[in-house]
């Protein structure tokens, strides 16, 4: 009931199609986060429109509001915020780390406070599967540790080898489920054989996808393109590769280059709301004031509704003036661009043109932003 194909390469740069019965998802696929049952400013026909196959949502924000029992009783995630589409659910254990209060770790799990009223929970590799059952999750994660970089080699060791005794009694909690689908999560820093390690024990276990997870954590571009150029090779050549939590454009690019499927991130949402926006020429910073008296779009070779009905000047006002649409027009940009660099990366991976694409991608934001008037 799930399946998946790659359909053509271009160096290690993959294209293929994940099938599950709720649709398609074209890889290499960039994943809009909808943290708390929404993509930010958008509406869920929106984000569709802007080419998305599949959102993010995440467990350890739903299961604290408005509760995972609440949105199972409600009919589930897709049903509960109106998208019909896949949809793939993290395990909650990167945000337990990162935003509650009070953790206690154990080999059970993570025992915790929520950072919104202080309530008390425990998420465990059982608890993290049975969650992203309720929510009805198309994509469910394997709970992990992640630590935080730079740690030292003791640390990432013992955390990459609890995470893969969590694997195994994820891949036993999750148990057999027609029609969705279970991806273990490879850790190990940036120590190459303890990715090996990591690789190994994974496929011992076995899963319909893996996660390249614990980069993007403050390790910098060129330590994750190192680590990019040898770990997704450890990970079965027949099943998706998804890189957690990245990234920026040219993330992006040199992640498909080395192999990699699937993405996420907050990027082009966050910094829509905040005034950023993504271009093919770089970034552009809609509060500054060169655009005040701009007439032209954002940029002219978009068809996004920010592009194409309105001004750089209005958008700069609007943000100025703190109106609602600001975000939402910047962040429809932002996904819709984001998209469409997917599409583009696609195109040239089948038509085996993946370095003359680089090439222009850089060129173009080397060019920067187009000149004030
Ligand atoms: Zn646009």
């Amino acid at each position: 009931m799930t399946s998946f194909d790659l359909t053509a390469r271009d160096g290690r740069a993959r294209l293929g199609v994940i099938r599950t019965p709720r649709g398609e998802i074209r890889t290499p696929a960039f994943m809009p986060v909808g943290t708390a049952a929404t993509v930010k400013g958008m509406l869920p026909e929106s984000v569709a429109a802007t080419g998305a196959d599949i959102l993010l949502g995440n467990t350890y924000h739903l299961m604290l509001r408005p509760g995972a029992e609440r949105i199972d009783r409600l009919g589930g995630l897709h049903r509960f915020m109106n998208w019909d589409r896949p949809i793939l659910t993290d395990s909650g254990g990167f945000q337990v780390m990162s935003l509650s209060d009070l953790r206690k770790l154990t080999e059970d799990g993570v025992e915790f406070r929520s950072h919104i009223d202080g309530s008390r929970h425990m998420l465990s590799p059982e608890r993290s599967m049975e969650i992203q059952r309720l929510l009805g999750s198309d994509i469910v994660m394997a709970f992990d540790e992640c630590p935080a970089l730079p740690a030292d080699r003791e640390r990432i060791a013992a955390s990459m080898q609890l995470s893969m005794r969590w694997a195994a009694r994820s891949r036993e909690a999750f148990g057999d489920r027609p029609g969705h689908m279970l991806f273990g999560i490879m850790q190990g820093g940036l120590e190459r054989d303890l990715r090996e390690e990591s690789a190994a024990a994974l496929r011992d276990i076995g899963f319909d996808g893996y996660a390249v997870g614990g980069l993007a954590v403050g390790e910098g571009q060129a330590a994750m393109f190192d680590c990019l150029d040898y770990a997704p090779g450890f990970l079965p050549e027949d099943r998706p590769r998804y890189l957690m939590g990245v990234g920026k454009p040219d993330d992006i690019v040199g992640a498909v280059v080395r192999g990699i499927d699937m993405m996420d991130c907050v990027l082009p949402s966050r910094s829509g709301r905040t005034g950023q926006a993504w271009t093919r020429r770089g970034q552009v910073n809609i509060k500054n004031a060169r655009h005040a008296d701009d007439p032209r779009p954002l940029d002219e070779a978009c068809s996004c509704p920010a592009c194409q009905g309105y001004s750089r000047a209005y958008l700069h006002h609007v943000f100025r003036a703190g109106e609602m649409i600001a975000g939402m027009l910047l962040t429809w940009h932002n996904l819709h661009y984001y998209q469409e660099l997917m599409a583009g990366l696609r195109a040239a991976i089948a038509e085996g043109r993946m370095a003359a694409f680089e090439a222009d991608f850089h060129a173009a934001r080397e060019e920067g932003d187009i000149p004030p008037l």
